[in-house]
């Protein structure tokens, strides 16, 4: 019991930081903080995430392409265009791992604006680091564990950081309903939305915009924004015509949907 308890609090303040901090503050810069919280906030990030620690200013630059090309074949982790979930995975880190250490070209439009603090995130990010942080997981598991199933969640929370983010990102963009005809996969998914804190609300925030509870502030860039708010509609407004199915996330849909909406 002890340990579920431990899993449970560790996933709930884990998906917590990687909400807060790296999804709605660095990616979307929803509020703002002043330097030094910011960086109480970024020590305190990392701490929840130990093992599985996301570096926020790879994060934002990753995710702000999500949004920029949202189901499309240029959008990191589009899952109709993986077979499974663990290829998107393995696809999304090596793209999140090029961003981490400078060997990609990202677009300008998508750089600055997020917490930056290279010691941490290069430290933060090594295998030492990593192996330490999981070691101490393990250490307290021996300590607490009461049976041998319970051995089984210690490896999910060695990478709960990628763990949020795929399902988040599989099932958001995959199963669930739809509130906003936007040009790309994006649903809703309220059972699971318990376990994210509000991620899988994808659909509502991918309308993008302003407005929304999850969407970028005013002051935001288009980019942090994401350029969905231009071709979204209200399904529940669309004046006596039947809503349109949901676009499937399927290669092709996917592909003319994003040609459609994305500039360039
Ligand atoms: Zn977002
Ligand atoms: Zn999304």
């Amino acid at each position: 019991m002890a340990i579920v308890l431990f899993f449970s609090a560790h996933w709930i303040i884990s998906a917590f930081f990687q909400s807060f901090f790296h999804h709605r503050y660095a990616s979307h810069r929803m509020f703002t903080m002043t330097p030094r919280t910011e960086r109480t906030f970024h020590v305190l990030t990392y701490l929840a995430q130990g093992s599985s620690y996301l570096s926020p200013r790879a994060y934002a630059i990753l995710h702000r392409e999500h949004h920029a090309y949202s189901d499309t074949e240029r959008d990191p982790h589009a899952p109709g265009f993986f077979a499974n979930v663990l290829s998107m995975m393995w696809t999304t880190a090596m793209r999140y791992n090029a961003h981490l250490t400078g060997t990609s070209s990202p677009e300008p439009r998508f750089l600055g604006n997020y917490p930056e603090w290279p010691w941490l995130d290069r430290v933060g990010s090594t295998w030492a680091a990593r192996v330490a942080w999981g070691t101490a997981y393990g250490l307290v598991y021996l300590w607490l564990a009461t049976a041998w199933w319970q051995f089984l969640l210690l490896p999910v929370q060695w990478v709960l950081g990628p763990v949020h983010g795929a399902i988040v990102n599989w099932c958001g963009h995959r199963y669930g309903y739809r509130n906003f005809r936007t040009n790309d996969a994006s649903r809703n998914f309220l059972p699971f939305d318990f376990l994210t804190l509000g991620e899988l609300f994808q659909n509502n925030h991918h309308r993008g915009g302003a407005a929304g509870a999850t969407s970028a502030g005013p002051r935001a860039p288009a980019a942090i924004r994401g350029d969905a708010a231009i071709n979204e509609a209200r399904v529940t407004e669309d004046a006596g015509a039947p809503a349109a199915p949901p676009p499937a996330p399927s290669h092709t849909n996917a592909l003319s949907a994003g040609r459609s909406a994305r500039p360039g």
